[in-house]
């Protein structure tokens, strides 16, 4: 994409997640509608603490990223690399295309939406919570998840506050954090790395790299 073209998508970006432009869940408290649900050996809750955060901050967010090996059933993501790949709850997702449930947001979609499940925002805080069952109809099955925080500080961009690999391989029995790492628990960093990019490219995504400070 050249220079021109970012800048403008970043302009547009930016008028989106004014305040008050942003979805209503954005700035809403999260409810709680995910508690009453059993817990598979699959779910995963953390919280990332918000130190440099104040009350000129925007909303946090997750954007979260997974690929997995392809199976018989219904084919879900867009093919990369021999996986299928895809924003969760995004457009190629089955939550959108098998479950019939909508969007987080009509023009936002790559954004978690703190209704889904039971993810809770706060100037403080951000919990975390999936229970992605998937895991276990795919060889692998691997997530990445960003914590993000709009518009940080008032600014005009938004600040990596983490960014956490994890996932598993023989459907869901063995934890490995990602293709390329050895078997073990969920990883903590606050890099990116370039599979999360290429799948917002490959779903036509306006949330640039540009766009975290
Ligand atoms: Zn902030």
């Amino acid at each position: 994409m050249s220079g021109s073209a970012t800048a403008a998508r970043m302009r547009e970006f930016a008028d989106e997640t004014r305040p008050e432009n942003a979805p209503q869940d954005w700035i809403e408290t999260a409810v709680d509608i995910g508690s009453e649900l059993r817990r598979s050996v699959l779910a995963q809750e953390w919280t990332v603490s918000r130190p440099e955060c104040d009350g000129s901050c925007g909303a946090g967010e997750f954007i979260q990223v997974l690929r997995v090996t392809p199976n018989a059933g219904h084919p879900f993501g867009q093919v990369m690399d021999g996986w299928w790949a895809l924003v969760d709850a995004g457009r190629f997702s089955p939550w959108f295309l098998h479950d019939g449930r909508a969007l987080p947001h009509q023009r936002m979609p790559y954004f978690y939406g703190p209704r889904r499940w039971r993810t809770d925002c706060s100037i403080g805080s951000l919990t975390f919570f999936d229970d992605p069952l998937s895991a276990f109809s795919h060889d692998e099955a691997y997530f990445e998840t960003a914590a993000i925080c709009i518009r940080h500080r008032g600014g005009r961009r938004d600040r990596l506050l983490r960014a956490v690999r994890w996932g598993w391989c023989d459907r869901g029995r063995i934890r490995r954090p990602s293709a390329d790492e050895p078997d073990g628990d969920r990883i903590d960093t606050d890099i990116l790395s370039d599979v999360f990019w290429r799948v917002l490219e490959l779903e036509g995504s306006p949330y640039l790299k540009a766009r975290l400070e």
